[in-house]
């Protein structure tokens, strides 16, 4: 990668580069050979997770106490770049690891702590966010699902959609209102838990290994410790939750459109046109320069916002602004470059293809770019 955007990057020491060379030759050895089957298959096998938890590949930064190796997150970022950077998005180890399982550790009691967060790290539990419901995406005020209390605990009710890693997720962050309040609350959810469904593994323009579900909950009996952190305070975990998320998704397409300009590059030079390497052509070293440009100002926004995140400054209009920029930015790369690729780059075989298809879920998940643009000009005034 380094060679197609010279950016240094002076973040890294020893010890990352060693586990990034770790990261790369399990990416390369375990997951690049299946990935077109895991495609048709329109999700990962589960033993993938365990593979990659014994090799601390999951949660880096859960403390040491509950498991984890209580890394920082370039270690994180590491692995979400090597799997980027293979063109491999199937496994959703950034949805476990970065937007999942951060609310047990930042909002979990240490009982929840205990009951979970062992078992995400090893990967033998899988984890999902549900916050999205048919009629409430942009507007998480208008989520419907309900938590109503009975007894000693909860009975929870409702309808999520577009759930990753919904149909092999074993313990899942629901977003949820308790039967009264305005006020948002999140539950832990165990996925087995009797009146807990599972819909269609919804078939997506894109990024076809990974599963995203519908979820339906009927009156479920949640014990009375399902409750994440204090009722009614939710929204408030959630802002929190969403300016880490976010930074993941900037991670992995800032690193995903890398390795699409890194493709473009080998491609441009070995096609011949009209007798000469499509590289020579002057608007093939335009689009290309315009991309590198456009690469080269998300790294250093994405290696400035990973700094800020680990000095715990990072805050939720900054992550707003760099999410619309990288995927903004990804969605110019790989349109740019399939259409240099030619005929091949609308077949799914090329690396190029998928790109372009699994990237264009980017402008709208973990919050639109509409919506970024409002939490952004928010600030202006
Ligand atoms: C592949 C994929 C994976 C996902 N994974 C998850 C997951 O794991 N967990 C989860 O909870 N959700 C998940 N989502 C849901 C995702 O977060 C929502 O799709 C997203 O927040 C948009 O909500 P919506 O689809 O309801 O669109 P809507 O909110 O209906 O938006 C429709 C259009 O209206 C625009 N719009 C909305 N509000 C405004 C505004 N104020 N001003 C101007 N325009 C506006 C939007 O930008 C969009 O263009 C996933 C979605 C996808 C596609």
């Amino acid at each position: 990668m380094a060679d197609t955007i010279t950016l240094p990057r002076t973040l890294f020491s020893g010890e990352h580069d060693q586990f990034r060379d770790q990261v790369r030759r399990f990416v390369a050895q375990e997951i690049v050979p299946h990935h077109r089957q895991w495609e048709r298959a329109q999700k990962v096998p589960r033993e993938l997770w365990q593979k990659a938890g014994s090799l601390g590949l999951l949660c880096c930064t859960v403390p040491e106490a509950w498991g984890g190796a209580g890394a920082d997150y370039l270690y994180s970022a590491i692995v979400l770049e090597e799997l980027a950077s293979a063109h491999a998005p199937g496994p959703g180890f950034g949805i476990h690891s970065e937007m999942a399982v951060p609310y047990i550790v930042n909002f979990g009691s240490d009982a929840q702590r205990k009951q979970w967060l062992p078992q995400l790290v090893s990967g033998e539990v899988i984890a999902g966010i549900a916050m999205t419901e048919p009629s409430a995406g942009s507007d998480l005020h208008a989520i419907r699902c309900s938590a109503r209390p009975e007894g000693d605990g909860w009975r929870l009710s409702g309808q999520k959609v577009f759930i990753s890693n919904g149909q092999l997720a074993d313990v899942l962050i629901v977003a949820a209102r308790i039967a009264g309040s305005e006020k948002l609350s999140l539950f832990i959810v165990d996925a087995a838990s009797p009146g807990v469904a599972r819909g269609r593994n919804l078939e997506k323009l894109g990024n076809h290994a990974q599963d995203t579900s519908e979820l339906f909950f009927s009156d479920v009996r949640l014990p009375d410790d399902s409750l994440l952190g204090e009722a009614g305070q939710g929204f408030k975990y959630l802002m929190h939750g969403l300016a880490r998320e976010r930074l993941t998704i900037c991670v992995n397409c800032q690193a995903r459109a890398e390795a699409v300009l890194r493709d473009t590059v080998a491609y441009v030079g070995d096609r011949e046109v009209f007798g000469a390497p499509l590289s020579q052509m002057q608007n093939t070293r335009f689009v290309l320069g315009a991309v590198k440009a456009d690469l080269i100002a998300g790294r250093a926004l994405v290696d400035r916002l990973l700094l800020d995140h680990m000095d715990g400054r990072l805050d939720s209009a900054t992550a707003a602004a760099a999410k619309l920029w990288v995927t903004e930015a990804l969605g110019r790369t790989v349109d740019a470059c399939l259409q240099l690729h030619g005929g091949w780059g609308y077949m799914r075989e090329y690396a190029i293809a998928r790109a372009y298809a699994d990237a264009r879920a980017e402008r709208i998940a973990g919050g639109s770019s509409e919506v970024m643009k409002e939490i952004v000009a928010r600030t202006l005034w």
